[in-house]
């Protein structure tokens, strides 16, 4: 999707501090992190957010938590949490499907 940055990111025309790539699913660095060590992980294909998940693009879902099982472990992060926010009122700002990985320090509750 043209105007969509997360695309443009996939596309290579916006460079970002990668840490994983493969043919289906993208991991970069937070431009903005909100913890320690906050980084995403994305879906190379455009897809709006958790709502457009379905029974044909769910493995991809499967995927990126493999990914982030990995980079956990390759991170040695210990406690993180993962979240993603759907819809503008959830804190959406980017309508590309991406999950965070916050980690470091003490999170508190949340949820
Ligand atoms: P959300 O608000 O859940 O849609 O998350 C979007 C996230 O993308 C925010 O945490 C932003 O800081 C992050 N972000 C926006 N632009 C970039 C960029 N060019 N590189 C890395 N992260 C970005
Ligand atoms: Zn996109």
């Amino acid at each position: 999707m043209s105007d969509c940055i997360f695309c443009k990111i996939v596309a290579g025309d916006i460079p970002s501090k990668k840490l994983y790539e493969d043919d289906r699913v993208l991991a970069f660095y937070d431009i903005e992190p909100k913890t320690p060590v906050h980084f995403l992980v994305i879906t190379k294909d455009h897809i709006k957010g958790a709502l457009e998940i379905s029974e044909e693009n769910s493995r991809l879902v499967a995927h990126i938590f493999e990914v982030i099982a990995k980079l956990a472990a390759e991170l040695e992060l210990g406690a993180f949490r993962v979240v993603t926010n759907n819809g503008p009122d959830a804190g959406q700002t980017v309508f590309h499907l991406h999950f965070h990985v916050l980690s470091g320090g003490v999170l508190g509750e949340m949820a």
